[in-house]
C-alpha cells in the first residue's frame, strides 16, 4: 500500500492506494474558509493544511482498514501549487518516511491529474498508454500524448488563463460563489447555451488555447445589459452561465478532437478539476472509439491520483529526503 499526500491549494488529501492500483482511502478535506473572499488565500490554506493535515492522514488510513505498519512507501505533491501549502504536505511525507524507514516518492501534480486514468475505479479498469488527455483545472488546461505511465508530452495548452480560471472569473462577474465552476454548471442548468454567443478563441492556431478574451467579453456583456435597464443581467444569469459554460466546454471538445486527428489516437482520457462538468464530459463522450472518464473526485484535487502516479515514478534516494524542496510553477516548458 502506498500512503498519498496531496495539499498544492485548498484541499488537504490523503489516500491509500495498492500496488495494483485501487483506491482503499480517498479523503479530501476542502478549505471552505476562502469562499469569503472569493480565491485561495495562500497563508490561510496552509494553516489549515497543517491544522487538517495529520486528522486527514489519519482518516484515510482508518477508512482503508490500515495504519502505517502497512504502508510500503509514502507519496506527495511536490508541485506545482502554492509554496506553503506544499511544503505542508512535504514536510509531513518526509516526517513518516524518515521515522518508518520508508521510500519517498515525490509527485507532479499535473502527472497526478493524469494518473486519474491509471486507477481502478467508477470508469472501470486503469487506462493503459498510448491516448490523449485534456487536463483542465485551475491552473492548467492543455492536451497531451500519453505514451507511458511517468511522462506527457504537451501538444497544446492555453496561452493565458486556464479553463478553470475563466469559469472561476466568470461565476465571480455573475455574482456567482468561489470556486465558480459548479456554481456555474449548476446554474447553466436552467439556461440557453444558445442565448449569447461568446468567442470561442478560433483565431489561436494548433491546438493551442485561450480563455481571456471570452472572460472579457462576459464582462462587456454584462455591462451592456446593466446599462439597458431594467433587472439587467441579473435576470439572465443562467442563460449568461450556459452559454458561458458552452463557450469553455466548446473550446476544450474542439482541441481534443483536433489532438486525436492529429495524433490518430482513438483513446481519450481526461483530468483536472473542469474535467468534472457535466456537459463537458457529455460532449467528449463521443471523441474516440475508448473515452476514459474518471469518476469527478478523481478529476478535482486528490490524493489518489497522486498515489497512482507514485506507481510509475522512482522514490527519492534517501540521501536526498531532507534536503527535497517544493517546486510551485510548472517545470515542463509548458
Ligand atoms: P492546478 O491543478 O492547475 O494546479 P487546481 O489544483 O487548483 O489547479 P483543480 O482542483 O484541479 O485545480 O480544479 C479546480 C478547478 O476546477 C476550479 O477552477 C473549479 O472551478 C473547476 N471545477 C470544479 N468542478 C467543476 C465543474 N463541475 N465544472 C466546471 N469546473 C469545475
Ligand atoms: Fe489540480
Amino acid at each position: 500500500m502506498i500512503l498519498a499526500l496531496e495539499t498544492s491549494c485548498d484541499d488537504t488529501c490523503a489516500a491509500v492506494v495498492t500496488r495494483d492500483a485501487r483506491v482503499l482511502a480517498n479523503v479530501i478535506s476542502s478549505q471552505e474558509v476562502h469562499d469569503a473572499y472569493g480565491g485561495v488565500v495562500p497563508e490561510i490554506a496552509s494553516r489549515h493544511h497543517l491544522e487538517l493535515m495529520n486528522l486527514v492522514v489519519d482518516d484515510a488510513l482508518a477508512r482503508a482498514g490500515a495504519t502505517l505498519d502497512d504502508i510500503e512507501a509514502v507519496a506527495v505533491t511536490r508541485g506545482p501549487g502554492l509554496t506553503g501549502a506544499l511544503l505542508v504536505g512535504l514536510a509531513t511525507a518526509k516526517a513518516i518516511a524518515v521515522a518508518r524507514g520508508l521510500p519517498l516518492i515525490p509527485v507532479d501534480h499535473l502527472q497526478g491529474h493524469v494518473a486519474a486514468n491509471f486507477l481502478h475505479g467508477d470508469a472501470g479498469p486503469p487506462l493503459e498508454p498510448p491516448f490523449v488527455c485534456l487536463v483542465a483545472s485551475g491552473g492548467h488546461s492543455f492536451v497531451a500524448r500519453v505514451d507511458d505511465h511517468h511522462s506527457f508530452t504537451v501538444l497544446g495548452r492555453t496561452l493565458d488563463d486556464a479553463a478553470g480560471e475563466a469559469l472561476d472569473k466568470g461565476a465571480r462577474l455573475l455574482g456567482l460563489p468561489f470556486p465558480g465552476g459548479p456554481h456555474i454548471e449548476r446554474v447553466a442548468a436552467d439556461g440557453d447555451p444558445a442565448a449569447f454567443a461568446f468567442p470561442l478563441a478560433h483565431g489561436v492556431p494548433g491546438l493551442d488555447m485561450s480563455f481571456a478574451g471570452l472572460k472579457t467579453s462576459l464582462l462587456y456583456t454584462v455591462r451592456d445589459l446593466d446599462a439597458a435597464g431594467g433587472a439587467g443581467a441579473a435576470a439572465r444569469t443562467a442563460d449568461l452561465a450556459a452559454s458561458y459554460q458552452q463557450a469553455v466546454v466548446d473550446q476544450l471538445a474542439r482541441r481534443v478532437e483536433r489532438a486525436l486527428e492529429q495524433t490518430g489516437l482513438d483513446r481519450l482520457a481526461i483530468g483536472g478539476g473542469v474535467a468534472a462538468n457535466g456537459p463537458l464530459r457529455e460532449r467528449l463522450g463521443t471523441c474516440a472509439s475508448v473515452v476514459h472518464v474518471p469518476a469527478r473526485a478523481l478529476c478535482t484535487d486528490n490524493a489518489a491520483m497522486i498515489g497512482a502516479a507514485a506507481l510509475h515514478q522512482p522514490s527519492a534516494d534517501p540521501a536526498d529526503v531532507p534536503a527535497l524542496d517544493v517546486y510551485a510553477t510548472d517545470r515542463r516548458a509548458l
